[in-house]
Formats: structure tokens, sequence, C-alpha cells
């Protein structure tokens, strides 16, 4: 075996890559072992129909998480565009919807009185008071070692001058606070569905995952808002590749690690440049450190070592995704509002409070929810760039559909392909509810005549990027704090990313704070690692 290096990190996902970018600069040895070909895992573009010159974020696509602190380290060449819509949500069975245009009161206060919610246009205001002061108190600490939650609750107490914030979105089910806050079924459910990215609850979860869930969305950058990557997601990966190949990093693709001993020797298989179906003999690499990219999950596998991560919680996904290219924006029920407008912002279908506990209900008795609620994003209406000038010209927009409560396990003893057709039926039938036209009649084709789709049930998410049950965060997400009675005595327990093996690190979305695209789980390993090099 070769020379030990200082750090090997199993995974080439943005947190992977932010990890050795900070600890390259730092002067340290390190290697990257990345199984796919390409680097990013979850934060990457790709041109997804053939023969078509998009390029579509595959799997994320907005960005709220990244602190600034990370782009300024790094010196990342990153565009990060704001929305002027925030949102834009039809009422069920109506040709009237609810816009809230961030530079526009008059317009938002006038939308919400046309679904007779008139009194919670200066509630929402109030709400978002509340979250901002979250903001403001718990994410300047995201890049520092772990509070407890008492000294948390202090933060947040000291900003808003008593418990009451923290106790209603900390201590109670968020759903409370939304319900004592908005009278309108519908603006309920806008609010809520921050705290359904991904994670699976009911509209009162008792576990509080839903919480943790609404806080990530709405702390981000102290403002929580979510921004477009100018370029697409694989612009947030590359920027961090480019960041620890200049730092000096050595990055190896196609690389599937098999193995981490106790002793920080790492063993992988990679493919003959020459014959990719060529699996070529085991090979091993030794470090002081071993950063762990991959889920928790994952890591077990790896190791052999039971809850190798003590902190992490399993949970399967509950989503799919779907992108699409179309000829032009659908026509709206809602004839009185642009469709620029409507999808200039996350456009909610479906999502009412009742609807999300209702689809969450049908989810838990094994039904796909009908109708299923989604959020979409229209990434081309805000960043053009993404596509070809000879598709823009023609007017072309994407569509990325984010559809909530579909649990892995709706998925189970079924045949991956078959679920993959019905959940994208629902996704279809769900958005042709607020549409005055078919969108399949909107789709552009492929170079093969096929429809420009493409959907990700949580089986794909397992195959092709190793998330456990298809969870988007590799696990269910911790607060943003220890609890009091936590062991905060190594380096690794304080900054969140500690495993059962003194050498191992976790540097993913299954640390402390890791879920989404942050880089703040690869920030915080490196941080352990150089504070226990002394
Ligand atoms: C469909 C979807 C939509 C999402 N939307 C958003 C969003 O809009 N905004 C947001 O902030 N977050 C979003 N997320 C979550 C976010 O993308 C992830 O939390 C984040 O990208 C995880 O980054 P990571 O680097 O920690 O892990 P990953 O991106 O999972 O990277 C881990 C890497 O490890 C590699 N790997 C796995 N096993 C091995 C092995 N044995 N050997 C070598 N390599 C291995 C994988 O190939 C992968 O490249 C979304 C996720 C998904 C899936």
């Amino acid at each position: 075996m070769s020379t030990q290096l200082d750090v090997v990190i199993v995974g080439g996902g943005h947190n992977g890559l932010t990890a050795a970018a900070y600890l390259a600069k730092a002067g340290l040895s390190v290697t990257v072992l990345e199984r796919l070909s390409t680097f990013g895992g979850a934060a990457v573009s790709t041109k997804s129909f053939a023969g078509v010159d998009a390029k579509l974020s595959r799997y994320s696509y907005l960005v709220s998480l990244l602190p600034k602190q990370i782009i300024e380290d790094l010196g990342l060449d990153l565009k990060l565009a704001p929305r002027r819509y925030s949102s834009y949500t039809p009422l069920p069975g109506s040709d009237k919807g609810l816009l809230v245009d961030n530079h526009d009161r008059v317009n938002t206060q006038s939308s919400f009185d046309s679904i007779d919610a008139h009194n919670d246009a200066k509630a929402w205001g109030e709400f978002y008071q509340k979250t901002t002061t979250l903001a403001k108190a718990l994410f300047p600490t995201v890049l520092e070692p772990l509070m407890t939650r008492t000294e948390a609750k202090k933060r947040v107490e000291v900003l808003a001058g008593s418990d009451q914030i923290w106790d209603e979105f900390i201590e109670k089910p968020v759903g409370q606070v939304i319900e004592e806050s908005f009278q309108s079924d519908l603006v309920r459910g806008v609010v809520l569905t921050d705290g359904m990215i991904g994670t699976f609850g009911s509209n009162l979860d008792s576990n509080l995952d839903v919480n943790k869930c609404f806080l990530y969305h709405v702390i981000g950058n102290e403002t929580g808002e979510w921004a477009i990557p100018i370029g697409g997601m694989g612009q947030v990966s590359d920027g961090l590749r480019k960041a620890a190949l200049e730092a000096g990093a050595t990055l190896l693709s196609d690389c599937d690690v098999r193995a981490i001993a106790s002793d920080g020797t790492v063993s992988y298989t990679s493919h003959s440049p020459e014959h990719a179906d060529e699996v070529l003999d085991a090979q091993h690499l030794r470090a002081k450190f071993v950063l762990a990219n991959v889920s928790p999950s994952e890591l077990e596998k790896l190791t052999g070592i039971k809850d190798v991560v003590p902190h992490a919680k399993k949970a399967d996904g509950a989503q799919v995704k779907v992108n699409l290219l179309l000829k032009r924006l659908p026509k709206l029920k809602d004839q009185s509002l642009d469709p620029v407008a409507a999808f200039g912002g996350t456009f909610h279908i479906n999502e009412t409070y009742n609807q999300l506990q209702t689809a969450f209900e049908q989810a838990s008795r094994g039904e796909i929810p009908n109708p299923l609620p989604c959020e979409i994003y229209c990434h081309s209406l805000t960043d053009p760039s993404i596509l070809s000038k000879e598709l823009q010209n023609q007017g072309a927009q994407t569509l990325t559909v984010f559809a909530l409560h579909t649990p892995h396990s709706l998925l189970a003893g079924k045949d991956n392909d078959e679920m993959r057709e019905a959940l994208t039926r629902a996704v279809l039938d769900s958005l042709n509810s607020v549409l005055a036209e078919p969108i399949e009649d909107l789709l552009m084709l492929d170079e093969n005549g096929k429809p420009c789709i493409e959907a990700k049930t949580t089986q794909d998410l397992v195959e092709d990027l190793r998330l456990p049950g298809g969870n988007i965060f590799h696990g269910a997400l911790e607060w943003p704090f220890a609890e009091d009675g936590d062991d905060l005595s190594t380096a690794a327990q304080r900054w969140g990313v500690a495993t059962k093996q003194e050498n191992l690190l976790v540097c993913g979305s299954g640390a402390r704070r890791g879920g989404a695209v942050s880089g703040i789980a690869g920030h915080n390993a490196a941080m352990a690692v150089l504070e226990l090099l002394g």
C-alpha cells in the first residue's frame, strides 16, 4: 500500500467536495473517491433528454442554506438569483388563486382578499417575522460547534423578547401555530409545505420531524429565501470541484468504495478506463482520517458497525421528482393571471392544509394520494441560460415538480417502472387539475420522438445515488443544536460529525445540520479534522 494520506473522503457529493477544498487549502493531502463518473451527487445538472440541449438540475434545484461564508472562503463563482414571486396557489375547484408577490404588497393583499383570506395577509407578515427571528438567532451558528438546546433557546429568546417563538416552532407541532395564525385552509397549507419537503408526517406530527424540516426551510442565510443557481445546480458542485482541485485535492471518479477499516484503510474498486464494464481488482488507500460523504446507512455497510453514526435516525424518503421540458408555459384556469407570474415562484398544487392531511392518511394506508400534492418551479423563467439559444427562441420552458407524501413504502414489493409510471400519471393529473389545457400537449419531444419528461422515484434515488429509502437528506433531519445531555467531549461531537470510530467522521447530509445543498456538513467535518490535528 502507498504512503498514508491525511484524509480520504468517501463520496464526491457537494459536501465531500466542500470538505476536500477546505482541507486541501489547509495544506493536507486529500483524496476523494466517487463511485459515479461525475461529481456532485444530488447537486448536478444533466442533459436528461436525448439530443435536446437543455441542462436541467436533475435532483436538487433551489439554494437557501449555502452560507455566504463558504462561497467567500472558497472563492466560488456562483450567482444565486432571487425570485420575484414567492408563490402562487390555485384554490382547488375554482379559477382563483393566491399570488404572493414579494415586490407588490397591494397586489398581494388583493390576492388574499380574492380567496376570502383578508385577515391572513396581515397574519402572513407577522408569522414570517417570527421565522425571521428564528433565522437570525440560529443560522449564524451553523458553521460553529453545536450549541446545546438551552443555549439555542436563549439566543432565540434574547432576540424575540420571550419564549413564545421557541415554544411555537421548536416544542410543539408546527401545525399548531399555523392553525392558530391563519384561517384559510389554502394559506395554512402553503405555509405548512415547508415542513413536508422530503419528510413524511401528519399536519400535527408529534415526532416534530415536520418541525425540523420546516425550520431548515425558513432559516437559510438568515432570511429563508430560496434562490435559483444561475446555470443550474451543477454550477454549485462544479465550483466546489474546481476549488478542491485548485487547492490540491485529488479527485477520483468511478471508484466504488467497498469497505472502511478501523485503521483508516479504504478499499475500493474502479473501472478500467478502456472498458467501462471491466471492474479492476480492489485497491486500497490509507489515511489518518476518513470522511464519509455517504449516508449513515451506507456507512454501516462499509464499516460493519451498527448505528455507526450515533445521532442519525433512519427514515425513508417520501417524494417523487419530475422534470419536464415544455414548448411554452401552460395556460391556467385562472385566466386573470399571467403564467409568468404563476410559475415565477413556487407553484403549489393541491396543497391546502386539509389536502395535505388527507394525502398523508391515504399514503399511510398504502395508496397514492389523490389528488397528489405537488410543488412546481420553473427554472428557465429566472435563468434561461440552461437552455440553448434555439430553445430559448422557441419559447421552451423547464418545469420541475416535487410531489409530496409518496413514501418509499408505496413501492415495496412493486415493480419500480410501473410505480414510476403510476406516480408520473398522478403528478400530471394533479397538474392538469389547475390548467386550462393538458400538460401532455405541451411536452417537447427528444430526438427519438419521446416526450421530454423524466421522473425519479425513491427507488431510483436508492439505485442512482444510494440514498437510503430514497431519503433526499440521507435520513431524518436533526435540530441544529445538541440536546443538553449530549456528550460533546470530542471535536467530532462538537461539530456534529461524530461516528463510533474516532478516525472516521461524517461530512454529508447525515451530519447534524447537514441536510440540503449547503456545504455545511463538509465545512464542519473539515473544521473537526483541523481541530483534531491541532
Ligand atoms: C430529488 C431531490 C431534490 C432535492 N431538492 C433540493 C433542493 O431544491 N434544495 C436543497 O437544498 N436540497 C435539495 N435536495 C437535498 C440535497 O440535494 C442533498 O441533501 C445534498 O445534495 C446532499 O449532498 P451530499 O454531498 O451530502 O450527499 P450526496 O449528494 O448524496 O453525495 C454523496 C455521494 O457519495 C457517492 N457514493 C455513495 N456511495 C458511495 C460509495 N460506496 N463509494 C463512493 N462513492 C459513493 C454518491 O454517488 C454521491 O455522489 C434534494 C435532493 C433530491 C434527491
